[in-house]
């Protein structure tokens, strides 16, 4: 079949829309998936900066959710045609960590999600010229109008809710809310610092208040920092003087936990020095450089880990997450600006200069 997808031919081009062809239809425990909506990510964007390491041309988008139009079948799949579904991070299903309950450390993470993906058929995908595609993009590359993916990857969701909206559930809110619900299992009293208010981070702060603690926001944008206040977070700018005492001043002593977004050793710093004895704090984004820790901030018990993807399983944590937004709790909605497919440029230059917190790409729908 044919459709328009959003292909990256170069690390440093824009983006260029246009037809591609999908040469196989879904086999055993696969499901083509209608993209009515697909976020976009900063591992999306990151791709430019990782010359060598992801293939191109490829089509990127790992945020999708849609409408089921096809199936393999296959005896683990409980998903049929017509089905509303958000998709999320691939795994393997078998490996220690899958089998554990933590997909999102699956042996097999980084070559399904990142590095090509499961499929044998390296030409799945082609462009009108014939030319191979990478493989599939977080199992689904899902900047297109259709998606070819393993059911494993995707979440049934209730058809009443908006599913072009709800793709970030997927990979970027499901990241902010997942820390703060599954890693740290925030309650009422608690306290949690978050260390900058984008997609991720105000994701957070909204499960955070969700779940009744108290949380501080630190960012460089005032835009960004009204937004988390807005979602019951207390606010510092990046570069007030004392960061540290000023958080342990709110925080009653210090915060029980910290979310890193950043990936800035400075705040980094920062955030240790402002975690209470035996406080956490959680790391998120990949680090550039080598991390260099000042004397005391691993004093007295506290912690430094990475999350990824939340520690969500997502059939468990996407459901939870719809749910706190039905009951008014969650409205992720709010920090989403949608484009057309065809704008996916003007998406990213917007992301990459702060202008909107997650845009999502909507795709022309075709009509069966
Ligand atoms: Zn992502
Ligand atoms: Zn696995």
């Amino acid at each position: 079949m044919r459709f328009r997808a959003a292909v990256l031919r170069s690390y440093q081009d824009p983006f260029t829309v246009e037809e591609v062809t999908l040469r196989t239809a879904p086999a055993a425990g696969e499901i083509l998936v209608e993209i009515a909506g697909c976020g976009m990510c900063r591992t999306d964007l990151a791709v430019r900066r990782s010359a060598g390491r992801s293939p191109l041309p490829a089509v990127l988008g790992h945020e999708g959710a849609g409408v089921v139009v096809a199936t393999g079948g296959g005896p683990d799949t409980t998903i049929g045609v017509g089905d509303h579904v958000v998709l999320s991070f691939d795994s393997c299903g078998h490996c220690h960590n899958c089998l554990g309950g933590a997909p999102a450390y699956c042996d097999s993470f980084a070559s399904l999600n990142l590095f090509g993906g499961r499929t044998e058929d390296p030409a799945a995908l082609t462009d009108t010229a014939g030319r191979a595609l990478a493989p599939r993009w977080f199992g689904q590359s899902s900047f297109a109008q259709y998606a070819l993916l393993p059911a494993r990857n995707a979440v049934r969701v209730d058809p009443a809710l908006p599913v072009e909206l709800l793709g970030p559930l997927g990979c970027g809110f499901l990241t902010g809310a997942g820390a703060v619900l599954n890693t740290f299992a925030v309650g009422p009293g608690d306290t949690l610092l978050v260390l900058g208010a984008g997609g991720v981070g105000l994701a957070a702060v909204m499960a955070a208040t969700a779940a009744g603690a108290l949380t501080v926001a630190v960012d460089r944008h005032p835009g960004r920092l009204a937004l988390a206040e807005r979602y019951g977070a207390l606010a510092l700018p990046v570069g007030s003087t004392g960061l540290p005492e000023r958080i342990r001043k709110l925080t009653d002593g210090g915060a029980r936990y910290a979310l890193d977004t950043t990936a800035a050793p400075a705040l980094i710093n920062d955030a240790l020095l402002a975690l209470r004895p035996t406080g956490s704090l959680g790391l998120v984004a990949r680090l550039p450089t080598a991390l260099s820790l000042e004397p005391g901030t691993l004093d007295r018990g506290r912690c430094i880990r990475h999350i990824c993807a939340g520690d969500a399983v997502p059939s468990l944590l996407i459901p939870r997450l719809t749910g706190l937004w039905q009951s008014g709790r969650f409205p992720f909605d709010e920090l989403i600006r949608t484009y057309p497919l065809a704008d996916i440029n003007e998406a990213e230059r917007d992301c990459t200069e702060g202008r909107v917190v997650k845009p999502v790409l909507i795709p022309e729908r075709t009509h069966h």
